[in-house]
C-alpha cells in the first residue's frame, strides 16, 4: 500500500467549466489535474486498444464502460504525486466508491448552471488540436477564428458538441452522475458554486471555497 492521497472533484453537467476551471485551479493551487475526458480523447487520436474500445461511447455522448475508465484512473493516480484534481470523473456511483478506495476525497465543488447557458457554451466552444486550450466564439474568443492564441494551433470543434449529442450528453447526466450530488452532500464534502457568469469570476468562487480545504 502507497502513502494514501487526497483528491478534490469537480461535479456538474457537461459544459458547466470543469476543465476550464480545472486547468486553472491546478496550475494555481499546484494540483495534479485528472481529466478522464482528455485520457480518453488522447487514447482515442492514439489508437489504442483502449482508445479504440472507448470511441463509440465518446462518440455518441454515453459514458465509456466503467471497467476501462477505472483501469484509466488506477494507472494515473497510482503515478501521480500531490492531491488530486479530478475533473469528469467520478460520473456514476461505481465510480464514486471506486474513488473513495483509492484517494481520500475532501471536498468536492458542484458547478451549478442552466441548460440554457449549457447549449450557448457547447455548441461555441471550440478547443485546440495542439495545446488543449479552450475558447468559445462569442464570450472567449481567440483573436483569428481558426488559431490558437497561446501556440498557433489549430482550432477544432469536439466531435461530440453537436446539438444532438449534448442533449444525450446531459440526459446522461442527469440519469447516472446526478445521484453523486446526494452521495456527496450526505457525506458534507458538497461544495455548491454559482457556474454562470465569466471564466474569473467563477475561478474566483472556487478558490475561495476551496483555499481552506487541502
Ligand atoms: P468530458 O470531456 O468530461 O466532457 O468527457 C467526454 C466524454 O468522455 C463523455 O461524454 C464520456 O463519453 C467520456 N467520459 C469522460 N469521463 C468519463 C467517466 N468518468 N466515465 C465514463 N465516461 C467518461
Amino acid at each position: 500500500m502507497g502513502i494514501v492521497k487526497s483528491a478534490l472533484v469537480l461535479l456538474g453537467p457537461p459544459g458547466s467549466g470543469k476543465g476550464t476551471q480545472a486547468m486553472q485551479l491546478a496550475r494555481v493551487m499546484g494540483l495534479v489535474h485528472i481529466s478522464t475526458g482528455d485520457m480518453l480523447r488522447e487514447a482515442i487520436k492514439q489508437g489504442t486498444p483502449l482508445g479504440l474500445k472507448a470511441k463509440s461511447f465518446v462518440d455518441s455522448g454515453k459514458l465509456v464502460p466503467d471497467e476501462v475508465v477505472i483501469e484509466l484512473i488506477r494507472d494515473k493516480a497510482s503515478k501521480s504525486n500531490g492531491t488530486l484534481l479530478f475533473d469528469g470523473f467520478p460520473r456514476n456511483l461505481a465510480q464514486a466508491k471506486l474513488l473513495d478506495e483509492i484517494v481520500v476525497v475532501k471536498g468536492v465543488i458542484n458547478l451549478n448552471i442552466s441548460e440554457k447557458v449549457i447549449l450557448s457554451r457547447l455548441t461555441k466552444r471550440r478547443t485546440c488540436k495542439q495545446c488543449g486550450a479552450v475558447y468559445n466564439l462569442e464570450t472567449n474568443p481567440p483573436s483569428t477564428t481558426c488559431r490558437c492564441d497561446k501556440c498557433g494551433g489549430e482550432l477544432f470543434q469536439r466531435s461530440d458538441d453537436s446539438e444532438e449529442v449534448i442533449r444525450e450528453r446531459l440526459e446522461t447526466y442527469r440519469n447516472a452522475t446526478m445521484p453523486l450530488i446526494d452521495y456527496y452532500q450526505k457525506k458534507g464534502l458538497l461544495i455548491d458554486i454559482d457556474g454562470e457568469g465569466s471564466i474569473e469570476e467563477v475561478f474566483e468562487r472556487i478558490r475561495n471555497a476551496v483555499s481552506g480545504i487541502q
